[in-house]
């Protein structure tokens, strides 16, 4: 037991009833997104599906398979973005009767259970509440409001909350090696110790699209005005790339403007804060923030792409130099 108690509780809950032979055999994980309901769901797999003595050991082949996702006996449903519909949910009552291939157990995994109608939370309840021998079915839904009373009922409910700032910033450092510290407590700052944000966050295209909006506001605020509208109607932009694009730089301002009214800088270092501080006032960022959302609500409704972007160069220097 040295090693439960180092587990997060609900870990540590699931090991001792497994132990125990009290373990249940359908479970509601609910949390907010990126609470590592999957994580969760599959560390247990791990545990019932283990073949050394210390379960989970994280390193026999069976492990292995299950953090892999390909273990044969771990059944994975509603990964898409369709909910689970009642055909899937008869396929998935017909797999429960199967014999495991590589184990004693059938694992059944179902995500974002809170997508699923009625009539398919109706077709799961009764395999839900008594499961062939060996099966263990997990519910993974973002709340557990969403499932029926009657398949409520018949479950054991496991909350994960988001993850604490140090623990998820040890799992981001795992995840992105080479990504800078400074970008890593970004992540864990914007997430909310959600796992699934930070790693949004910290994906290539979206450190390219902070690198990018910063460039825009160094160009404004060094008052360069062809050399913005140039930068901005640059041939590589598209209007769906620039829509994301247009996020980050307002993300980028809002960042700004919180620094400017006392609060703490999620996306801005220093280095960044010495630069654009020194450079802008509040009503400048406010006014930069005004032009750009009146230019984003233009690309959206289909305005012309140059036309639009050029607005928002000369929006942006005017706000800028306005300063003075
Ligand atoms: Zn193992």
């Amino acid at each position: 037991m040295e090693l439960s108690r180092s587990l997060a509780p609900e870990r540590a809950d699931f090991l001792r009833r497994l132990q125990n032979g009290t373990c249940s055999h359908g479970f509601i994980v609910e949390g907010p997104k990126g609470s590592g309901k999957r994580e969760f769901a599959l560390w247990c797999a791990s545990a019932l599906l283990c073949q050394s003595e210390n379960k989970p050991c994280g390193l026999c082949r069976s492990c292995r398979m299950v953090q892999g996702g390909h273990h044969p006996d771990v059944h994975f449903y509603g990964e898409g973005d369709k909910a689970i519909s009642v055909d899937e949910v008869r396929g998935l009552i017909k797999e429960t009767g199967w014999i495991p291939t590589d184990g004693e157990k059938n694992v059944f995994i179902l995500a974002n259970a809170q997508r699923m109608q009625p009539p398919a939370q109706n077709a799961l309840l009764k395999v839900f509440e008594e499961p062939p021998a060996g099966v263990v079915i997990f519910l993974l839904t973002d709340s557990r409001r969403s499932l029926l009373p009657t398949v409520r009922s018949r479950g054991q409910t496991v909350r994960l909350s988001p993850m604490e700032p140090k623990a998820l910033e040890a799992r981001l450092k795992l995840m992105f090696p080479r990504v800078s510290h400074e970008e890593l407590a970004a992540a864990v700052t914007y997430s909310r110790g959600s796992l699934g944000e930070a790693e949004a966050f910290l994906k290539r295209d979206a450190v390219m699209r902070r690198e990018n909006a910063k460039e825009w506001l160094s160009v404004a605020l060094d008052g360069d005005k062809y050399r913005l509208i140039g930068l901005l109607t640059a041939s590589k932009h598209k209007r769906d790339t620039l829509l994301p694009l247009l996020d980050a730089f307002l993300q980028l301002l809002s960042d700004l403007l919180l620094v400017k009214s006392g609060g703490k800088a999620v996306l801005l270092t220093d280095e960044d804060l010495e630069f654009y501080g020194a450079r802008a006032t509040k009503r400048v960022i406010a006014a930069m923030c005004d032009v750009t959302v009146n230019c984003r609500e233009s690309l959206e409704s289909n305005g012309n792409v140059t036309a639009v972007m050029t607005r928002l160069a000369t929006g942006l220097w005017s706000a800028a130099n306005e300063r003075a």
